[in-house]
């Protein structure tokens, strides 16, 4: 890998992946970005096998904790989210990811300050919590923190300080430990 890979909401590149068949295509992120890195969309919603157009979801707080629910439809969908975003974002992780775009606000996709009904804390929405979990370290922002010139150019900074620390240590790990390791080589 020559480049760094990083993970994206779907609808922020143009793909028509919302609830509503829509998209919230970000020319920043589908543009510059773009070519600076690779960027490895994902819509945790249409691969959960939840469809497009689909009923929407929010976040609510319940006896049971925090749960993603249809607003209209009531399905509890918390469960299924999880599994998958295990999953998923496994397979993220082995993709050696440097950064993440998120869409803000998004029950499944915002990386903070998400409505939760029911409780005046914000939250997060699952699949973000999950590669959070997996990937503290991980460079994660929304669009929101890319729409000005200084915030996209500290988004790239620290992405690809994280692509070189990894690399690096990657790269470690297929050094010769001892002199009787580099015989064997
Ligand atoms: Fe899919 Fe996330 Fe965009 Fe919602 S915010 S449409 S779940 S990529």
């Amino acid at each position: 890998m020559n480049r760094p890979r990083v993970g994206v909401s779907s609808c922020l590149l143009g793909q028509n992946v919302r609830y509503d068949g829509g998209h919230k295509h970000d020319p920043f992120v589908a543009g510059k970005l773009g070519t600076l890195v690779t960027l490895v969309p994902v819509c945790p919603e249409v691969e959960l096998g939840m469809g497009v157009p689909r009923p929407p979801v929010r976040l609510e707080s319940t006896g049971r904790g925090v749960r993603m629910v249809g607003i209209e439809s009531r399905k509890d969908h918390t469960a299924a989210m999880k599994r998958f975003a295990a999953r998923r974002v496994a397979e993220l992780e082995a993709l050696d990811l440097s950064g993440y775009v998120f869409k803000k606000n998004s029950p499944s996709c915002g990386p903070r300050g998400v409505p939760v009904l029911g409780q005046r804390k914000k939250g997060r929405g699952l699949f973000a919590e999950a590669l959070h979990d997996r990937m503290p370290l991980l460079p994660v922002v929304d669009e929101s923190d890319l729409a000005d010139r200084a915030g996209q150019e500290r988004f790239i900074k620290r992405v690809f300080a994280y692509f070189r620390r990894n690399g690096k240590s990657r790269s470690r790990q297929f050094e010769p430990q001892s002199p009787e390791d580099s015989k064997s080589v």
